[in-house]
């Protein structure tokens, strides 16, 4: 198992859920860390940098600055993402297609771009997808189409890294308990709440655990999509609950 003793990365998604746990796992595990989110007094890394994906110039002042800190860069891990609402396609507005798009696409492929230019030989990207990036589900119509973009980019670049010593991973989860659904519901606790009622969801750790493993595969081993959801779901949409 190849370890990351003195490897550096990059996590974005830095500030919550998924993108916190990874970085405290990297960190666990001896690679330095600069995390990114918009609320950066939130994110415990090596160097905690303010963020935002949707915009360029946040993005090659993050990436820049998290380089020189860290002193190179041998892996990438794309985790900032979010939904917003829970409704039919023709309740959607110009306004949360832009966010989303934005941010769980451009703001992905962005980062990706700007630290590849970075990324030393024997480095490693890692995506966060969903499972809504592989089967649809009802009223999610822009995250859907999100991530089977995410999914789609993984897949153009694994074409275009083939012959580079750079490995690329998707992490594709299913239902993970984090804020992901209070943001989804703009605020709405008891909203997000019936999300993860009755069934057991899988926690942030859980998926950081599989990026450990993509991660720590020997270096001729391409980890190319690792799909996790929890054991009480089939789908994005199909969950079943106790209550
Ligand atoms: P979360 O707790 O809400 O975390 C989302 C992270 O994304 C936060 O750190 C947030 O930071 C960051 N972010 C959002 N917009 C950003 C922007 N414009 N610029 C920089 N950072 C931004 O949700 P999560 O569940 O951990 O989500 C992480 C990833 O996992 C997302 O890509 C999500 O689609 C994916 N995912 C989640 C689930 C699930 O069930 N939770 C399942 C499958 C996939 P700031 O708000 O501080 O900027």
């Amino acid at each position: 198992m190849a370890g990351l003793e003195g490897k550096t990365a990059i996590v974005t998604g830095a500030s919550s859920g998924i993108g916190a746990a990874i970085v405290g796992a990297l960190r666990r595990e001896g690679a330095l860390v600069a995390g990114g989110a918009r609320r950066a007094e939130r994110i415990e890394a090596d160097h905690a940098l303010e963020l935002d994906v949707t915009d360029l110039e946040s993005c090659e002042r993050f990436v820049s600055e998290a380089v020189e800190r860290l002193g190179g860069l041998d892996v990438l891990v794309n985790a900032a993402g979010l939904a917003l609402g829970r409704d039919p396609f023709w309740e959607s507005t110009e306004d949360d297609e832009r966010a989303v798009l934005e941010t769980n696409v451009n703001g992905l492929i962005r980062i990706t771009r700007l630290c590849l230019a970075h990324l030393r030989d024997g480095g490693h990207i890692v995506n966060i997808g969903s499972v809504a990036g592989r089967q649809a589900y009802e009223k999610g119509s822009l995250y859907v189409t999100s991530k089977f973009a995410v999914r789609g980019f993984t897949y153009a670049l694994r074409e275009d890294l083939l012959g580079r010593p750079i490995r690329l991973t998707t992490v594709d989860p299913g239902l993970v308990e984090t804020d992901f659904s209070r943001v989804r519901f703009r605020g709405d606790e008891d909203q997000a709440r019936t999300v993860y009622a009755g069934v057991e969801a899988m926690t942030p750790d859980d998926i950081a655990d599989c990026v450990l493993f993509a991660l720590t595969r020997p270096p001729h081993v391409n980890v190319d999509e690792l799909v996790v959801k929890a054991l009480a779901q089939s789908s994005g949409g199909r969950i079943l609950r106790s209550t």
